[in-house]
């Protein structure tokens, strides 16, 4: 059985910024690291518009009570207005620790980092690397994790979570490579497995946010934290579903219908494109229904609009965005310096995740902690962004997350606190009789049909749009697909490299996530912030003003809430 004080699952920019927080606390502290990607590919690398902080370089006016503000105002008043304090209050000195530690942001002419408008943000205040911004942080952080000895398992898929006595003691993992299977135990186990994009059939998100993280979490029976909150992203690269980056607009690009109108001017006449992206990824779903949608050939009725860059310029496009030029360029074959880019929202990113408390330490429910075991970053709910993250506020938790938690678990692990005590040999067993299960199947279905079947269903149901009828008729279709996860076969048999059994199990991560989406979503009978409910067109803080807890069990998903903490904004009606 290996061993380490503190073992973490995921090389993202949470990840590893808490593995080199408790190395700086403690370097006497052993740290393990798996990631099922390389650590430099994880989706993290893919961010691309910025992170941001009240510096104040641009726009002197700002402060972090605006940034916190608009963070709990784009949160339509779900967010948690201490942990969004925390957020804010630490931003400034967060990005100065990443210069320091090396990462390259773009300048101002007098050397200092330079900030740009995103949506829903009153200042300018997001630091950017061009349109590369997750690439730069990355990898400074990654290079400084080996300088840190931490020791990194690279493409090992974590299994389950060894949760026993209401405490983590460490994890079942496969080595893709090799097929081998090991139990590792940990005085402190961190989850930093990103977020879960793939339950959609149209995503931003790379191929490996499938919410394992989650599913195993829940597959303890702990529960999931506001799951209905799922960001769509408003420009996603028509048909692909890539992101074109909130940046591009921050920079002065146009979204234009078939008729050619900036229709944002009816949405949001004050934010225009940059209002927040809820209520753009609305209003374009709602042009494309008015018929005001363009199609390939230019003309009106189709299912996409356009974002305009051809006013700002080729200088301008190729030293701010270029990325996002080469994208369109590269996969749809447009040249955006002289015609506009088809886009259609795409599901983007989980507000929602595993519950914990502004220490990282994960919730058993509404009021007590688990032992030994956090979580930060995308896959976590602690919760800065309620029911709609603001651009650029996911970096920044993650960092800001990311290196609380880490200093919270070095802390917890201290100088003498014992191993905890497990069998490793059950669970050896019950791994390889599920990895074995899998490569033997004899069913019919293929698993590429029912990921797509799965997709779809998700997509068609739990969608920028919902109603009770449509979800209901989803949640019975999800229960139908989960029955026939018992009837697909694998073509590949190898016991090694073998990414289809990877896939297979990744498949078992997203219907669980996407049972406590769209069971979430069905329950909560209003509108707010990412979730638009056609029968309950208003926000009911009545009854609604809480987070919602969702456990999973074979029976199904059951449904509890928790209070929001309010103590600086209170909730007030929303609008840009
Ligand atoms: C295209 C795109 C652009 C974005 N742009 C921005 C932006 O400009 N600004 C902003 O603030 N936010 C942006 N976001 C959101 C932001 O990038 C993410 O929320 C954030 O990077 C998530 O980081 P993370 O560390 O939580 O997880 P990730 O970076 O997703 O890393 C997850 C890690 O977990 C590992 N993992 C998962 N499951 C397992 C398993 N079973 N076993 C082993 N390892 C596992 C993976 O290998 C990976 O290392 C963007 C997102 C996308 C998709």
């Amino acid at each position: 059985m290996l061993q380490h004080d503190v073992i973490i699952v995921g090389g993202g920019l949470a990840g590893s910024r808490a593995a080199l927080e408790i190395k700086k606390q403690n370097p006497n502290i052993d740290v393990g690291l798996v990631a099922k990607t390389h650590p430099i590919r994880s989706h993290s690398v893919a961010a691309q518009g910025g992170i941001a902080a009240s510096l104040k370089n641009v726009d002197p006016e700002d402060s972090w009570e605006a940034h916190a503000f608009d963070t709990v105002k784009g949160s339509d008043y779900l967010a948690d207005q201490d942990a969004v304090e925390i957020l804010t209050k630490e931003a400034p000195e967060v990005i100065i620790q990443l210069e320091h530690m090396g990462v390259l942001f773009s300048r101002l002419e007098d050397g200092r980092i330079s900030q740009r408008a995103f949506g829903g943000h009153s200042h300018k205040r997001t630091c950017y690397a061009a349109d590369k911004t997750g690439h730069a942080i990355l990898h400074e952080l990654v290079n400084n994790l080996r300088r840190n000895n931490v020791k990194i398992y690279d493409e090992w898929y974590v299994m389950e979570l060894i949760f026993e006595e209401n405490q983590a003691k460490g994890l079942v993992m496969y080595h893709i490579e090799t097929g081998k299977l090991e139990v590792v135990r940990a005085k402190a186990v961190m989850f930093a497995t990103g977020g879960y994009g793939r339950v959609f059939n149209t995503t931003s998100n790379d191929y490996a946010s499938t919410g394992d993280g989650l599913a195993m979490t829940a597959a303890v029976g702990l529960p999931l934290e506001d799951m209905e909150f799922v960001q769509f992203h408003p420009t996603g690269l028509f048909p692909v579903g890539v992101l074109i980056s909130e940046a591009v607009r921050g920079e002065g690009a146009y979204l234009r219908n078939s008729d050619g109108d900036r229709f944002m001017e009816k949405y949001a006449p004050k934010q225009m494109e940059l209002a927040p992206r809820d209520i753009t990824s609305r209003a374009i779903t709602l042009e494309i229904r008015a018929g005001r949608g363009i199609k390939p050939d230019g003309s009106a009725g189709g299912n996409f609009v356009h974002l305009d860059l051809t006013h700002m310029g080729k200088e301008k496009i190729m030293s701010r965005v270029p990325f996002c030029w080469e994208e369109a360029e590269r996969l749809v074959g447009v040249d955006a310096v002289v015609e506009p880019m088809p886009v259609r929202p795409t599901a983007h990113y989980s507000m929602g995740g595993i519950p914990v408390n502004t220490d990282g330490r994960v919730r058993k429910n509404g009021t007590e902690l688990t032992e030994g075991f956090f979580a930060a970053g995308e896959c976590a709910c602690v919760s800065v962004h309620g029911a709609n993250r603001l651009g650029s506020n996911s970096l920044l938790e993650c960092i800001v997350f990311g290196r609380r938690t880490g200093m919270k678990i070095a802390e917890y692990v201290g100088g003498d606190r014992p191993f905890p005590n497990i069998e490793p040999q059950a669970y050896l067993d019950q791994a390889q009789t599920r990895i074995d299960q899998l490569l033997q199947q004899t069913g019919k279905t293929r698993l590429h049909d029912l990921k797509q079947r799965f997709q779809d269903t998700m997509s068609e149901h739990c969608s920028v749009f919902r109603t009770d009828e449509i979800m209901a008729a989803g949640i019975e279709q999800i229960q139908n697909l989960k029955a026939e996860y018992d009837n697909i076969f694998l073509d590949d048999k190898a016991t090694h490299w073998n990414t289809e059994l990877i896939e297979a199990m990744e498949l078992q991560s997203i219907l669980k996530v996407g049972e406590a989406i769209l069971t979430s979503a069905y329950h909560r009978e209003e509108s707010r912030g990412a979730h638009s409910r056609e029968d309950f067109p208003v926000r009911n803080d009545q009854e609604y003003l809480g987070h919602t807890l969702s456990f999973c069990s074979d029976e199904g998903v059951t449904i509890e809430y928790m209070p929001v903490v309010i103590n600086r904004f209170e909730p007030k009606e929303r609008k840009y």
